[in-house]
């Protein structure tokens, strides 16, 4: 597997959404300003993380299993647009299982880990919490760089054992851990590692509702469709306007 050619596209694909290489991103916002893109969040059990599903005209809309926890969950929507960006496939659906399966699975895994912790960003965040780069990362340094990186545990630890900061044995030992007490302990916010909240683990965002909109503008469709349209994707909140309170000019 071409370890180089996976970078290099996770650069590509952080430059188009205006990133550098050096920071954390906040990858469920920028993939909101796709143009093409529709995500969806819905639940899908246990085995599945995510589907991405390409149509001819360049549309594409990928599914993120909600059941997963928020740092999981961006995980599988950085892998997922490795699908969209890179693979000839049109319909994927992927395991829940990291670096596993078929060679385009693996691929976007590490694509995914690149996406989410370029190894620049995450040797400086290393150096930032030790002196000594070769010095051991303690459990602490671990839960520090995935709350930095705004990913899961496993996924942290994935990333740190490919770019050799973590031996194998290592991983094995602090993936055995109930990090969120751990990271609550250190005073982090454990929302990274919840699934979604009931009230919203079926909603729709981009191209879709942005699509349904032109056609209500456009007198093609009735106002009842437009509904009936956002109802589909999950959006009742649209349609009954069921969110709390109104509009805070802050
Ligand atoms: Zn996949």
């Amino acid at each position: 597997m071409d370890l180089t050619d996976l970078m290099t596209k996770a650069e590509i694909i952080r430059k188009k959404m205006g990133e550098d290489c050096n920071s954390p991103i906040d990858i469920l916002s920028l993939v909101q300003n796709m143009d093409n893109l529709t995500l969806v969040y819905y639940p899908m059990g246990s085995n599945i993380s995510g589907i991405c599903i390409k149509n001819k005209d360049g549309n594409c809309t990928i599914a993120i299993n909600s059941l997963m926890t928020l740092g999981r969950q961006r995980f599988s929507l950085a892998h997922e647009l490795y699908h969209y960006y890179f693979d000839e496939n049109m319909v994927n659906i992927c395991s829940k299982k990291i670096g596993t399966g078929e060679e385009n699975e693996r691929k976007a895994d590490i694509f995914a880990s690149y996406l989410l912790m370029p190894r620049t960003a995450l040797y400086e965040k290393i150096v930032s919490l030790k002196n000594d780069i070769s010095s051991k990362l303690t459990l602490e340094d671990v839960i520090r760089i995935e709350q930095y990186f705004k990913v899961s545990h496993q996924t942290a630890l994935y990333q740190l054992l490919n770019c050799r900061f973590i031996t194998k044995r290592e991983f094995e030992l602090y993936m055995n851990i109930k990090v969120r007490r751990e990271a609550e302990l250190l005073g982090f916010n454990s929302d990274l590692y919840k699934p979604t909240s009931e009230d919203k683990q079926y909603c729709t965002y981009g191209k879709y509702l942005n699509l349904a909109k032109q056609m209500l503008d456009k007198e093609l469709i009735s106002n009842g469709k437009y509904e009936e349209l956002l109802l589909d994707a999950f959006r009742s909140d649209l349609v009954y306007g069921l969110e709390e309170g109104g509009d805070v000019i802050d």
